[in-house]
């Protein structure tokens, strides 16, 4: 018997025939011998709905109202599943946020759990009960009602099952897994039946668009065993550990992210206080810069690139046009067609050449590197938006990721 959190994303409760879907396999749990707690997320697109839904009301909308507002579509969800659960013989009570003791800051659209108070979901566990619990929802230190941000479910469900040291968290989704590669670029893309806490955070900061981030993160700093699976098809998915006795792969992933654009500020002159100055002032403006890369100077003078997201380039190259003179800049540019293709993998600690494949394998396909960047466990490459996903392709070939390394 074990203790689960089941955390069901918006297309696995998307229809009155998916809550069905959901119920019975619940129920199959529950009758297997395990204690079960849910996490749910708004059905279908309704997030989407209900923000596309208040733009148009409002020019304002306010962060409280919003939160409100948003966390009606997780409320309206652990209703339909309870009641989904009681016709499968199964005995569930739903929970807001607020009522599961999610505990959060002031941070409206985007708050941070601050503590779990479980207990009441833990007396209904115990009473043999399920409880429900809607997602991505709390309640602030000023008593109002909080929303997570987008994905925030995963946080919900992974900070729950801490609180009460749930045997595992298992994120059901419409994909079966975490994949050697996205499987819409790469048809031979591979499942993998489990991958680090660091490589998966690596994997989703550079383009895997699940699970999300903060759930991950949260996940390595407790310990949480998280399983990513199918609510679909319900076989077994990726399992994500601390240090799993791995498969010994050098390369795990391949991810790409389109949403990037490169600035580049070119013909600065070479002394203290340029970039911090440059970087100072995004920072100001919260702009996420992500790479950076500076030239070795040439007469005194360098050029500086870096690449923000999308949604942020027209900020940013104000910030940088207002700059300009300040910094004796020559000119400043940008480029929104570039993406960034990723090489992930723990194994390239201690392997060398992982850079000198990627490399060649672009070159050899005729693909341009823009910029690179690395961690540890990562190289990326900028190239053009045009040729990522043909990147994706070559690189997940030349390091036969198609193949179990087993
Ligand atoms: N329903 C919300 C979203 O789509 C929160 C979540 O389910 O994670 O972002
Ligand atoms: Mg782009």
């Amino acid at each position: 018997m074990a203790r689960l959190v089941q955390k069901f994303g918006g297309t696995s409760v998307g229809s009155p025939e998916r809550i069905r879907e959901v119920a019975d396999w619940v129920a199959r749990c529950r009758r297997r011998g395990d204690e079960v707690v849910l996490v749910v997320s708004a059905m279908g697109k309704e997030t989407d709905d209900l923000l596309r839904l208040a733009s148009e009301v409002s020019g304002t909308r306010p962060g409280r109202e919003m939160d409100m507002l948003i966390t009606a579509g997780e409320r309206k969800a652990i209703a339909l599943v309870c009641m989904a659960l009681a016709d499968a013989g199964v005995v569930a009570e739903s929970y807001t946020g607020s009522q599961a003791g999610f505990i959060t800051d002031t941070n409206h659209t985007d708050a941070k759990i601050l503590e779990v108070r479980a207990e009441r979901i833990r007396e209904a566990l115990e009473a043999g009960r399920v409880p429900v619990v809607a997602g991505a929802q709390g309640v602030s230190t000023d008593r109002d009602v909080t929303f997570l941000g987008r994905g925030g479910s995963d946080t919900t469900a992974v900070a729950l099952a801490k609180a009460l040291d749930a045997d595992a968290c298992e994120l059901y989704t419409d994909v079966s897994g975490v994949f050697t590669t996205d499987p819409r670029v790469v048809d031979s893309a591979r499942k993998l039946p489990v991958i680090s806490f660091d490589e998966l955070l690596e994997m989703t900061a550079t383009g895997c668009p699940k699970p999300a981030m903060r759930s991950v993160e949260y996940a390595r700093r407790h310990g949480v065993r998280l399983h990513v699976r199918s609510a679909f098809t319900w076989e077994q998915g990726t399992w994500v550990e601390e240090d799993p006795d791995m498969e010994h792969a050098v390369v795990a992933a391949i991810t790409h992210d389109l949403s990037e654009a490169k600035i580049t500020v070119s013909g600065v002159p070479d002394h203290p206080g340029v970039a911090a100055r440059l970087f100072r002032s995004l920072a100001d403006r919260s702009v996420n810069v992500d790479m950076i890369v500076q030239n070795a100077s040439e007469q005194g003078q360098t050029d500086i690139s870096f690449t923000v997201p999308h949604a942020e380039l027209a900020s940013s190259m104000e910030v940088v046009a207002g700059l300009r003179e300040e910094l004796g800049a020559a000119a400043v540019s940008s480029d929104a067609d570039v993406a960034r293709v990723s090489v992930i993998g723990a194994g390239m600690k201690s392997n060398p050449g992982t850079a000198a494949s990627m490399f060649e394998t672009l070159a050899a396909n005729g693909i341009n590197i823009d910029m690179i960047s690395t961690s540890a466990i990562r190289i990326s490459c900028v190239v053009a938006e045009s040729e990522a996903e043909r990147a994706v392709q070559v690189l997940h070939d030349a390091f036969e990721l198609d193949r179990s390394p087993y």
